[in-house]
């Protein structure tokens, strides 16, 4: 059941103690890095530091800091030991890159085998690997550690997305780790392929993340394939996935306090938050040899949950991610996010597998638009005119405006390749 039972379980004291000695350690290390070596003899920082509330004394790192000391400002080892690099998937301004050597694979890998072993995968399982492989951490990063726990991966990368349904009934994939948004376009290829995913494909278990998505859409993509969805969590800067996994409880995340530790903070304050109160995450690798990161502020939002997990796992939960600070939309003065937009949508069955929002200027006002899809084709559109109102109505409860509402046909809206678009901002800047 545990892929390491001593570490899943292990009690929280016992825990603390060994986040504090490997932050100890890392700090040590940290030091020997041009940005933190700089950065420590600023401060005055005494890396034995007495307990993990004192790491408050260091200050953040931000994207930022990671951009301006681009390539290597970070490295704490010589380049000849770094085998691996990675890189985040933004598309604003200059990426950011992720160096680990030898050793940091080998753990990262485990901390995803323990992630997907949690979940019920093993070794007669045969995996598929729909993420992008390359840069971004879901390809490489998930495949080494389905390799540990021993399944068959195929590395069959993104796109195609007949291929990837021929695959899956060809070599019976069991596991499939799939993008939420991609598990949903899969469903109109499957359909115009006249197959049931239900039925003509073996899948069991998926490993979904990489972006939002609600409970909602988890229970949509179980219910269309039948099968079980976890949640996972990661960013590059932290690896990428392995940092938090659901396990069957499916309720949060556990996030792996052993290589990392974890704050949550008031964005705009920068105070700690209590567990159960939502808030910023911010990370401290605690595990890492060729690029120690302290204190990232990761931009996400979420919170820790109170309370044991009936799985046994000692390792605190994280809740769903409810966006990003930046995704957060101001529109006629209230402050919404994507997320809730998707919740409220997908609880009609009219409704299908794509939305987007739109916001424009019209006059000097906000005007929102939120494009749907329908799930059947329809002849004349205004046969779903109640439909509208309805949403209309039922967003405006959620999100305090009004939207207007625009209906389209099956596959009308333009798909994302990696991760879904849900937001277009028109808005003219003052
Ligand atoms: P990247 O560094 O390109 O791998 O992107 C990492 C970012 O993707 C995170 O900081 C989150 O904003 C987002 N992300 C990753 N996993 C999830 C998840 N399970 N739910 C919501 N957002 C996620
Ligand atoms: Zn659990």
């Amino acid at each position: 059941m545990y892929w390491e039972e001593k570490i899943e379980t292990m009690d929280i004291g016992t825990l603390r103690s060994l986040q504090l000695s490997r932050l100890r350690k890392t700090l040590e290390r940290a030091k020997t890095t041009p940005y933190y070596k700089k950065l420590f003899e600023e401060i005055g920082l005494d890396t034995d530091i007495k307990s993990l509330a004192h790491i408050r004394d260091i200050p953040f790192t931000t994207k930022n800091d990671l951009r301006e000391n681009y390539p290597y400002g970070f490295l704490a080892v010589p380049k000849e030991k770094i085998v691996r690099m990675h890189s985040s998937s933004g598309t604003t301004g200059r990426a950011t890159v992720i160096f680990h050597t030898r050793e940091d694979i080998d753990n990262w890998s485990n901390l995803v085998a323990r992630s997907i072993y949690m979940t019920g995968a093993r070794s007669e399982d045969v995996f598929q690997n729909t993420m992008g492989y390359g840069l971004f951490t879901g390809g490489l990063g998930l495949h080494y550690g389905a390799e540990k726990v021993g399944m068959m991966v195929i590395p069959s990368g993104t796109g195609n997305s007949v291929r990837q349904i021929n695959i899956m009934r060809d070599f019976d994939t069991t596991v499939i780790h799939i993008l939420p948004s991609y598990a949903f376009r899969l469903l109109d290829v499957f359909e115009s392929e006249s197959l049931d995913p239900r039925k003509d494909v073996k899948l069991r278990i998926a490993f979904i993340g990489a972006e939002p998505h609600s409970e909602e859409m988890r229970k949509k993509i179980e219910e269309s394939y039948d099968m079980d969805a976890f949640n996972s969590y990661g960013l590059s800067e932290m690896n990428g996935p392995g940092v938090a996994f659901e396990c069957p409880e499916k309720k949060g995340m556990h996030v792996w306090e052993d290589s990392y530790l974890i704050e949550v903070i008031n964005p705009k304050t920068l105070e700690p938050m209590p567990d159960g109160v939502e808030g910023e995450l911010v990370f401290t690798t605690l595990n890492r040899k060729g690029m120690p990161i302290i204190r990232y502020r990761t931009r996400d939002l979420a919170s820790l949950y109170t309370g044991k997990c009936p799985c046994g796992r000692s390792h605190r939960r994280l809740s769903r991610i409810k966006g990003r600070t930046d995704d957060m939309l101001i529109v006629k003065g209230v402050n919404m996010f994507p997320i809730q937009v998707e919740t409220v949508l997908m609880k009609f069955p009219e409704i299908g597998r794509n939305y987007q929002i739109r916001l424009e200027t019209k006059g000097h006002m906000d005007e929102i638009y939120v494009e749907v899809e329908v799930l059947y084709p329809a002849d004349d559109m205004r046969e779903y005119e109640g439909l509208k109102n309805r949403i209309a109505a039922a967003l405006h409860s959620e999100i305090l405006v009004t939207p207007k509402i625009i209906l389209h046909q099956p596959g009308a809206i333009p798909r994302a390749e990696g991760k879904a678009v849900r937001v277009v901002d028109n808005r003219v800047k003052e």
